[in-house]
């Protein structure tokens, strides 16, 4: 408020007569309630007095829409609880979505030929005509076709690769993605964290029988985000590690991709096998990468979070990776008083893992360049409890590879993912927008 007061003041000005009547508003609902008005109130009055933007936000506008059904009903039962008491009918979810003409039939023009062949063109306007693909998901010659679409599509990404990072991959390994802004809550450490857990699992038994795996993260941090910019700078460093060893040669390698935007996501989506969507449940509002790559046939490994729950719904839960804490029971770990180290002492994996990256494994030119990043999550608190969930991802991991070696198996349930996301075409999403916030019909 005081940088308002400097740099606005007539902005602030407004915006506590605007406070004055919604709190008058409010108070006539509930009269003599202060708890109720002070949880209200445009202005934050505990420490450093600060305008709550949010609350402005949703004192101005006709409809408050959440981007999920977990993000909608986690709006109205926890943070805005009390505008929702005051408004019920302001709140809203309408799911996202993405658009099938470039997520689709631009980006993926092999699988793009494969659905007109096989349904028609009309998908591309009505998304929902991919259900058609249900029925084909047990047919041997229609497996091969999709299989191979998926293999040039992986083809054309280890192309991409080479030429922007000088590192050689192989198609026919698994194609591990996680493709996403770079932040905490999406958890690209706790990928990090497995890769070196595999690393080192396929030093100590090389005759195991491991499924190859390529494992591809893209993304950008923001310009202050130091911790962001940190794990960027792990990955590239385990990278280099692993990618020179040649007793993993063959068996794992892990890429960064540079400059990640959809120029380069629409490479990215249909070459992925495996789709990840790992934040920490409850955080995610909704996700629209995770449709982007189901709709181009990746499968998910993903927690209970924002659009993880609605695609697990329709495309089935045999076609579908869940693993992790769900949100209460996030909140229920936190409320009880979390302590990481717990996990750290409890799990002799992960303890491998968390003193390899701390003792300079990865960084032999500067030994101690993550201590500080390992300290933040033995005694910083670990907010994102990727430690929690760290022996729940692993252990779906392995899972993950099983299916893999059962080619038709993988096969089907890739096919049963495209099949299943014509809910998530922007085309429903902007439908309903249209008719539950602005009261529109289509023009014929
Ligand atoms: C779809 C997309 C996103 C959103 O990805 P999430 O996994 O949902 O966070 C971000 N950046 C680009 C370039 C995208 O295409």
């Amino acid at each position: 408020m005081s940088l308002m007061q400097h740099v606005l003041p007539r902005h602030l000005e407004i915006i506590f007569r605007i406070n004055q009547e919604f709190l008058d508003f409010a108070a006539a609902q509930r009269p003599g309630d202060h708890g109720f008005l002070a949880r209200l109130s445009l202005i934050e009055e505990n420490g450093e007095r600060r305008v709550r933007m949010a609350h402005l936000s949703i004192v101005g506008s006709h409809k408050v829409n959440g981007v999920s059904a977990l993000h909608s009903d986690l709006l109205v039962k926890t943070i805005f609880a009390d505008f929702a008491a005051l408004w019920p009918e302001r709140f809203t979810n309408m799911t996202n979505g993405v658009t099938p003409r470039r997520w689709l039939a631009q980006a993926n023009p092999g699988l793009a030929a494969l659905l007109d062949r096989t349904l028609g063109t009309k998908w591309r306007l009505d998304l929902d005509q991919l259900q058609g693909l249900r029925d084909l998901r047990g047919n041997a010659a229609f497996r091969d076709e999709f299989m191979a679409i998926k293999r040039a599509n992986k083809a054309r990404l280890a192309e991409h690769i080479a030429r922007t990072t000088g590192i050689a991959v192989d198609p026919a390994s698994l194609f591990d993605v996680q493709v996403k802004r770079i932040h905490e809550y999406k958890r690209q450490l706790l990928n990090v964290l497995h890769v070196v857990a595999r690393y080192q699992a396929i030093l100590a038994h090389p005759n195991a029988g491991w499924v190859p795996r390529t494992v591809i993260f893209a993304g950008k941090a923001a310009s202050s985000y130091a911790a962001a910019k940190n794990i960027i700078r792990l990955i590239h460093d385990v990278g280099s590690v692993i990618n020179r060893d040649p007793r993993v040669a063959g068996l794992l390698k892990l890429v960064f991709v540079p400059n990640y935007g959809v120029s380069v996501a629409e490479v990215i989506m249909p070459g992925a096998d495996l789709s990840e969507q790992i934040s920490t449940a409850g955080t995610e509002a909704s996700g629209t990468g995770n449709m982007k790559l189901a709709l181009n046939g990746a499968l998910t490994i993903g927690t209970d979070d924002g659009a993880n729950i609605e695609i697990r719904q329709h495309v089935g839960d045999d076609n579908i990776f869940i693993f992790g804490l769900k949100t209460p029971e996030v909140l229920a770990m936190r409320a009880s008083g979390y302590q990481p180290m717990r996990w750290y002492e409890g799990n002799p994996q992960l303890k491998n893992v968390l003193d390899a990256i701390a003792g300079g494994s990865f960084s032999p030119d500067e030994p101690g360049r993550y201590r500080g990043l390992v300290d933040s999550l033995l005694w910083g608190g670990d907010h994102y409890l990727l430690l929690a969930d760290f022996a729940s991802y692993v252990e779906t991991q392995l899972r993950v590879d099983a299916l893999f070696r059962q080619s038709g198996e993988w096969a089907s349930k890739a096919i049963a993912n495209v099949a299943g996301m014509g809910a998530f075409s922007s085309d429903r999403t902007i439908r309903e927008y249209a008719q539950q916030i602005w009261g529109m019909t289509p023009a014929p």
